[in-house]
């Protein structure tokens, strides 16, 4: 439990990824606070659980991504009930699929508000108390498409090769404080919202679950797998460990080969 007494705060943390990595964290001790929208008995449930494995606290924070002044307030009411993040991930993040030329304008904006703006602002209001320790960690949840694009995500791909960039340059900004700075690049994850989406391709396109699974979904995945929500998770808690402090300002593909096509 090499975490305990430290604070994490995850953005987009009540489903798939997110929560993977509170679960992770909280196992090795450390507060978390959880964000994002969910059902609250759900939610509840999380939090409950989160607090039992690290035997210290958790909390959830329903503000939204796309608020800065909500974000501010979350990272102030973590700070007071669970202590000053020492480990920021930000996670949170949504999808829009279209031609560019008919993209929806406030698709754009949420998109670049909920996955790079947002970790501007919790970003910008995390780091005085980490510089103050000598010690943080944030980590980003990027994509293999802050490295590579596929067509129709044009807002997608802008706000992940984004993200890509403001951790680099504030890995470089914090580099003699102890504090690291990562862009975590997963190929496509196994996560209940793609698993939900199987049975609607099946149908429209008249396909098996295999060739949907191989065919379309990981089509562009050299090893023909998902990459699971856990092996995000550990590479997240080995960037918390002092083995990781050389470790900063990368992009970490965990993407089943994708990028090296
Ligand atoms: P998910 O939909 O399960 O999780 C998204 C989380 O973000 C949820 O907790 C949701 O409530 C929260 N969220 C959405 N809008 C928000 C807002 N305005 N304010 C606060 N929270 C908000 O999806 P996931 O697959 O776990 O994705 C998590 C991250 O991983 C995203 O940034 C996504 O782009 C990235 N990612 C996912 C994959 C994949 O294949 N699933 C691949 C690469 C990168």
């Amino acid at each position: 439990m090499f975490l305990q007494g430290k604070t994490a705060l995850i953005t987009g943390s009540t489903s798939g990824i997110g929560l993977g990595y509170a679960r992770a964290l909280a196992a090795e001790g450390a507060n978390v606070m959880i964000n994002g929208f969910g059902d609250a008995v759900a939610i509840e449930g999380y939090v409950a659980e989160l607090a039992a494995a690290s035997g210290g606290k958790a909390l959830h924070s329903g503000a939204d991504m796309m608020k800065p002044d909500e974000i501010r307030a979350m990272v102030a009411e973590c700070t007071d009930r669970l202590g000053a993040p020492d480990i920021l991930i930000n996670n949170a993040g949504i999808q829009h699929v279209a031609p560019v030329d008919e993209f929806p304008e406030d698709k754009w904006d949420a998109i670049m508000s909920i996955i790079l703006s947002s970790a501007f602002h919790t970003t910008k209001a995390a780091l005085p108390s980490m510089k103050a320790k000598g010690w943080g960690r944030v980590i980003n949840t990027g994509s293999m498409h802050s490295l590579v694009a596929s067509p129709f995500k044009s807002a997608y791909n802008a706000a992940k090769h984004g993200l890509a960039g403001f951790s680099k340059t504030v890995a470089l900004e914090v580099a003699t404080q102890g504090i690291t700075v990562n862009n975590i690049c997963p190929g496509y994850v196994w996560t209940s919202l793609v698993e939900n989406q199987i049975p609607d391709t099946m149908k429209t396109r008249g396909l098996t679950r295999e060739q949907v699974i191989n065919d379309v979904l990981l089509a562009n995945q050299p090893q023909k797998k998902f990459v699971q929500v856990e092996q995000l998770a550990a590479l997240a808690v080995f960037l918390c460990r002092e083995e990781a402090s050389a470790i900063t300002g990368t992009n970490l593909s965990v993407d089943g080969g994708w990028t090296a096509q």
